[in-house]
């Protein structure tokens, strides 16, 4: 979900969800300003910048990638995975 600073949300996206101006940012711990990427989960919300989004999206996925390596699993599918039948022949 997006949604936007208290200081820069209109009322309608106040119903979003804003969140204060410089609340941490979860990856890089900097204060937010303006749009922010919001998901929110069981005992968390998580607030990111969304550039940070991205850098920790690559990383999440490096790390399930890292997953299928070490139990030699196929768990995304995709071309590269270690035991799709096309990346072996
Ligand atoms: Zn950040």
């Amino acid at each position: 979900m997006i949604t936007q600073t208290t200081d820069q949300s209109s009322s309608s996206e106040a119903n979003r969800r804003a969140i204060p101006a410089g609340t941490p940012c979860f990856y890089c711990h900097q204060g937010l300003q303006g749009t922010v990427v919001l998901w929110w989960g069981q005992s968390a919300d998580i607030y990111l910048h969304p550039e940070c989004t991205v850098e920790l999206s690559i990383r999440l996925l490096r790390d399930v990638h890292e997953i299928e390596r070490s139990t030699h699993t196929n768990i995304t599918g995709g071309p590269s995975s270690l035991l799709n039948p096309r990346a072996t022949r």
